[in-house]
């Protein structure tokens, strides 16, 4: 689990990452909201802790910018105390919760862990992911880092295989199989023209991921 902090107080930046590898997640830390937006929008976070007043962008602009973009990455804010209209603007924006400071270590967690809990019932509903990469199984779309292409009917089966055997290898046998059916005449430059396509796919949505074709064998997905 990977964990983004978006603090300026760099002392309780430190704290939190501290708290957070304790306790097995990987954290990094944006010490101004610029930084802190380039990292939101990667999409490779697992949480968002953001707090609101920070330097060159607010927490808020950024949590607005994400959302426009659809990067859905689950985000808690860090309120002042009993600053109800932050709590209110963060939750209307579309912060999935939010902490005021100061807040003990036993509550982070356990928000933090029912928020990456709820996001990841939601993603296995209608979504199949691999590292930045994740395909929506309602709408066909390819989405990487809020941008999106569509797939079209083959290669969102493909893809969608692909993605349920991530960096395990595929034969090619079990992918003709799953995507044209057992007695089909299906020929293997079938697959390799649909990869292909794919592949330029991946490439429009700078996307970390890319199919790896092993000789003789099949395909496999690597994450840069
Ligand atoms: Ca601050």
């Amino acid at each position: 689990m990977r964990i983004l902090i978006v603090e300026d107080e760099q002392r309780l930046a430190e704290a939190l990452a501290q708290i957070l590898s304790k306790n097995k997640y990987t954290a990094d830390i944006s010490l101004d909201g610029e930084s802190g937006l380039d990292n939101a929008l990667s999409g490779i976070y697992d949480a968002i802790i953001l707090d609101v007043m920070l330097p060159k962008l607010s927490g808020f602009e950024i949590l607005r910018t994400m959302r426009a973009e659809r990067v859905t990455t689950p985000v808690m804010m860090l309120t002042a105390k009993d600053d109800i209209s932050d709590k209110v603007t963060g939750l209307d924006l579309g912060a999935d919760d939010y902490l005021t400071k100061p807040f003990s270590t036993e509550e982070l967690l356990a928000r933090l862990r029912a928020l990456i809990r709820r996001k990841s019932d939601a993603v296995c509903e209608n979504t199949l992911s691999f590292s930045d990469l994740s395909l929506n199984l309602d709408t066909f779309e390819l989405i990487c880092k809020g941008k999106s292409v569509k797939l079209g009917l083959k290669e969102f089966d493909i893809m969608k295989i692909l993605l349920s055997y991530g960096s395990r290898v595929l034969s090619k046998e079990i992918l003709i199989e799953k995507v044209w059916g057992y007695d089909s005449e299906a020929e293997y430059n079938n697959v390799e023209v649909y990869i292909s396509f794919l592949r330029k796919k991946l490439m429009h949505l700078k996307s970390g991921v890319s199919i790896k074709t092993i000789r003789g064998v099949g395909y496999s997905l690597e994450a840069q």
